[in-house]
């Protein structure tokens, strides 16, 4: 285990939530405790999350219901990131994503459309993915809409298997229309980019902590933030801080005892 160099005072953190403040469905003892602890000494911070499957406010809600108080508005999920995207550039979307996530995008603003969309948004869509809805989205990519994509994940676990997730769809119409997709979702730096302009700092004002050495941390540093944090909870296995370059910047047994080292004071759950 590596401390924290002194120079490293991050004006804000980017928190992963599965393995960091979270662990077989159930808070990660000591999370509520410093997460309470971040809002007293008023150190902005954004939860940072890969997941497609729920929106910001279902997300809220699951989290508080485990002690893990937190608001939707800090909560950036690759929809959330998407969102901000179209809105800012003021781009009709048509949504080829899970209807769960579609109170993202309607809630930053964007405006749906399902004719002659500038953008198509593509996410893991499950049973709802047909070969007109493929061919549909091929005919707007083909009619110049910009491909986002909402991850780069390739499969995931089903309980009855490999399951094709987000990054195979994309790289399907990558290949079919000719076009590169921007992908929201880590290891991607547009998450991280946007999380950024969420706080209003500079990325380089930002430490991430998160449990994948590469997906959120090294992931994080190629993005040009201030620090990356591993924990050793959720997915990291011994020898993780090794495997991928850049390195972490430090190394703590978990996210409690981090921010008890970042505030100089004991995080305990009462
Ligand atoms: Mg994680």
């Amino acid at each position: 285990m590596s401390a924290m160099g002194a120079h490293l005072r991050p004006a804000a953190l980017l928190i992963d939530v599965d393995g960091v403040l979270t662990q077989a469905g159930v808070a990660v003892p000591g999370a509520p405790a410093a997460l309470r602890a971040l809002r007293e000494r008023e150190i902005p911070f954004l939860l940072v999350t890969n997941t497609s499957q729920r929106s910001r406010d279902a997300l809220a809600r699951q989290l508080t219901a485990l002690g893990l108080a937190v608001e939707a508005g800090r909560i950036i999920t690759p929809a959330v990131a998407a969102a901000r995207y179209l809105a800012a550039h003021g781009y009709r979307a048509y949504l080829a994503t899970r209807a769960s996530t579609r109170d993202d995008f309607l809630t930053a603003g964007v405006v749906l459309e399902e004719e002659h969309p500038d953008a198509v948004v593509l996410g893991d869509l499950g049973d709802e993915l047909t070969y007109d809805r493929l061919n549909r989205i091929l005919r707007h990519l083909l009619a110049g809409a910009e491909l986002i994509a909402l991850g780069r994940t390739r499969y995931w676990q089903a309980p009855d298997g490999p399951a094709i997730d987000v990054g195979a769809l994309a790289a399907l119409f990558e290949a079919a229309a000719g076009v590169r997709a921007r992908v929201f979702g880590k290891p991607e730096p547009s998450i991280f980019i946007e999380a950024a302009s969420m706080l209003g700092v500079s990325p380089s004002a930002l430490a991430m902590i998160g449990d994948d050495a590469e997906v959120d941390v090294a992931a994080a540093r190629r993005a040009g933030l201030g620090a990356g944090i591993l924990v050793q909870t959720g997915k990291y296995r011994p020898g993780d801080e090794q495997r991928h370059t850049p390195a972490p910047d430090a190394v703590y047994p978990s996210f409690p005892s981090f921010i008890a080292a970042l505030l100089g004071t004991p995080i305990t759950d009462q």
